[in-house]
């Protein structure tokens, strides 16, 4: 890490626990690639969110990333939210302005670019969504953006579903994208094996599977599988998860969630700094995760 003076900016992410995060790597990774001065830090907070985001904005703390479980208990801390942010109902970056911070969500950024890196689009495409919290919540509306043929979501609770495609359903039409009428289907995972149709694209968005318990699968069902031609785990840790083994034992590409993980931080870097981070520092990041990730 460069040399810390009086001019280097502070950055960091709040999260209870926070002891995992792989933020503060990429985050002074690319500050070093880039010869800036900054440094980013993590910050183990309590719930006391007025308080944590006062103590952040006298420190002149320039830029923050959020993270569970805050992502939505912040947004009313804020000065103001990014539209897409609020829709969501997460912020996980948060900008120092002189109101106060400002809220973006990068997390669907970050997805967006990630499906762009590994040449997935999803315009006309049936796509499936595993789980129902923050992350499929982005990842919904992310697809809804981009035009598919159709959204499935496939919740343990379906109430959940419902809550989030109905909010998703209301901003395709909004925005003038349309959803066709079977487009917001819920169904349960026990229901997962008797879907009809081909080729889906699916976004695994539960935590199932998530090191240490790297051989379970929300869904075990092999009948799923020969229907899906593409699998996106957000899950990185472990780097292929039980369910990325099933898509690629049914013929399928799997990929995991280690390029969003990267990419919601570099489009964080990317509002604070107001730069683009040059495509060429990435591998090197991607590398340095790769190489922490293997060493446990
Ligand atoms: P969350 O809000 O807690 O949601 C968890 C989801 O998993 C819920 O839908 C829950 O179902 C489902 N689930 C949990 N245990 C289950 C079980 N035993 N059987 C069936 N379903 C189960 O979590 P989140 O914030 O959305 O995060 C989800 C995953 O995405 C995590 O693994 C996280 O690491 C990953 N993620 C990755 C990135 C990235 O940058 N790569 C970013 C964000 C999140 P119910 O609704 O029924 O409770």
């Amino acid at each position: 890490m460069a040399e810390i003076n009086g001019q280097t900016a502070i950055y960091g992410i709040i999260g209870n626990p926070i002891g995992h995060t792989l933020s503060p790597m990429i985050h002074n990774g690319i500050s070093e690639a880039l010869k800036i001065n900054a440094v980013y830090v993590p910050f183990a907070v309590n719930d006391d969110l007025s308080c944590v985001v006062n103590g952040l904005y006298s420190l002149g703390v320039k830029g923050i990333n959020v993270t569970v479980p805050y992502k939505r208990g912040i947004i009313d801390k804020l000065c103001g939210a990014d539209s897409m942010a609020l829709k969501i109902g997460a912020v996980n970056t948060l900008k120092l302005t002189p109101d106060g911070y400002y809220g973006y969500n990068t997390d669907i950024l970050g997805l967006d670019r990630e499906l762009e890196d590994e040449g997935i689009g999803l315009k006309g495409r049936d796509v499936i969504i595993l789980g129902a919290g923050g992350a499929a919540r982005a990842a919904a509306f992310l697809c809804a953006s981009k035009s598919p043929a159709s959204i499935t979501m496939i919740n343990r609770t379906p109430e959940k579903a419902q809550a989030i495609m109905d909010d998703v359903t209301a901003y395709a039409q909004e925005n003038g994208i349309y959803l066709p009428g079977s487009a917001a289907d819920i169904i349960t995972i026990e229901e997962a094996g008797r879907l009809q149709g081909n080729g889906y694209i699916v976004f695994q968005c539960t935590n199932v599977g998530l090191a240490p318990k790297d051989n379970e699968c929300v869904i075990d069902d092999m009948r799923f599988y020969d229907k899906v031609s593409t699998g996106v785990d957000l899950i990185y840790r472990p780097a292929k998860t039980m369910f990325m083994k099933h898509v690629e034992t049914a013929g399928g590409a799997a990929y995991n969630g280690l390029k969003m993980l990267i990419y919601q931080a570099v489009c964080a870097y990317e509002i604070w700094h107001d730069i683009k981070v040059p495509r060429e520092v990435i591998p090197k990041i991607e590398k340095m995760l790769n190489d922490s990730l293997k060493e446990g």
